[in-house]
């Protein structure tokens, strides 16, 4: 079986350093906001082309944790409105629900399967204060359309790029590109810890001053408490971890578009819809999944699994369609349920084989 992504292999290559990196910490007897936190962070700012980066311990604490913050800062109150995409990862919207925040969703662009910037201005409200860009499978959801209108009506843009490490656009980085943005290093994603943990990036002081608070009891001070607030940190060993890994992200991200740019040139069954990348924008895309389109969805996800290759479904329900949701079962977004319905997600990982890629794309292409 061709594993959708094989996270054994991923980190075996770095088995030695990450020992190393365990046993240091292990070592040093110091397990929380230490050396190796603070050392992550400094890296972390410099990959994103940010002033701060704050570790919290997922990545749905980061984005709950910079609505939060917007709202200790008073730059938002309960009850108003951030706009977000229909089709994404239900954490987006859990983040601002959490904080008693209405969620405004907006249709995705059937083609990039992010969030429609053209029709982001209709949904503008006199109590609409962020649009909440979510990076989705990898690639950078913000546009110059988007700029504008935020711009225009002084909205924040807020980033999700839970699955976008390392994307470039407008010679921005994922992260860099908005007000602030939360990330997720979740095992799976591009750059993977190994647990939980997270990360807020900014170029707000004031956010992260505020934010690097709220994840520890809101206390800026030893047994000091300016605001009520989480306990969302980013611990030692993880921070150790992720900081052996991201010396290898671009190495990886290289593999990752090398996998894409095989399936784009060479799976060309006709009943199947490709994702598409624009040329000039390569960078703009890290590949942390490859969604193809097709009619009758499961029963290719069947074929596949018979032929020996494993696929999953990101993601096989939308937000407002959640029982968690009960309130916005009844809205329309056609486009997205569309989606939901006819989308899969083949494997790719940089460490997919010649092999295993080839045999994804013979199987593909035998399917009738
Ligand atoms: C993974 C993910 C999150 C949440 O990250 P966790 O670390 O699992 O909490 C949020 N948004 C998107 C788009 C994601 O893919």
């Amino acid at each position: 079986m061709i594993k959708f992504l094989d996270l054994q292999k991923i980190n075996a290559q770095y088995s030695q350093e990450l020992k190393k990196a365990a046993t240091r910490v292990i070592d040093s007897g110091w397990y929380l906001l230490g050396q190796e936190l603070a050392a992550f962070e400094q890296n972390y700012t410099q990959f994103c082309g940010t002033t701060r980066a704050l570790g919290v311990a997922n990545g749905l604490d980061a984005l709950r944790l910079i609505f939060k913050a917007y709202i200790a800062l008073g730059v938002m109150q309960k009850g108003d409105e951030v706009i977000v995409p229909a089709n994404t990862y239900i954490a987006s919207v859990l983040a601002v629900t959490d904080n008693d925040l209405i969620p405004v969703f907006v249709e995705p662009n059937i083609d990039t399967y992010n969030i429609d910037s053209t029709k982001l201005e209709a949904a503008i409200t006199n109590k609409t204060k962020a649009v909440l860009a979510v990076h989705l499978y990898g690639q950078i959801a913000v546009d110059t359309t988007m700029l504008a209108i935020c711009k225009k009506y002084g909205l924040k843009l807020i980033e999700d790029a839970a699955q976008s490490h390392g994307a470039v656009w407008n010679k921005k980085t994922s992260g860099g590109i908005g007000d602030a943005a939360g990330h997720s290093f979740y095992p799976g994603k591009n750059l993977g810890a190994l647990g939980d943990a997270g990360a807020v990036t900014t170029n707000d002081s004031h956010l992260a001053t505020t934010i690097k608070a709220l994840r520890n009891y809101g206390s800026h001070k030893k047994y000091e408490n300016l605001y009520q607030g989480l306990n969302s940190r980013l611990d030692e060993l993880q921070a150790a971890f992720l900081n052996v890994k991201l010396n290898y992200i671009q190495k990886e991200i290289v593999a990752r578009r090398n996998v894409a740019n095989y399936y784009l040139k060479h799976i060309n069954n006709p009943a199947i819809i490709l994702p598409s990348c624009h040329a000039e924008l390569v960078e703009a895309h890290v590949w942390h999944l490859f969604v193809i389109r097709i009619k009758n969805r499961d029963r290719l996800q069947q074929y596949l699994t018979k032929n020996g290759v494993q696929t999953l479904i990101h993601y096989p329900i939308p937000p407002h369609k959640q029982q968690a949701y009960k309130q916005y079962n009844n809205l329309r977004f056609p486009i997205t349920e569309k989606i939901h319905h006819e989308v899969l997600s083949l494997p790719i990982s940089p460490v997919m084989t010649k092999e295993e890629i080839e045999k994804v794309v013979d199987v593909i292409n035998n399917y009738s």
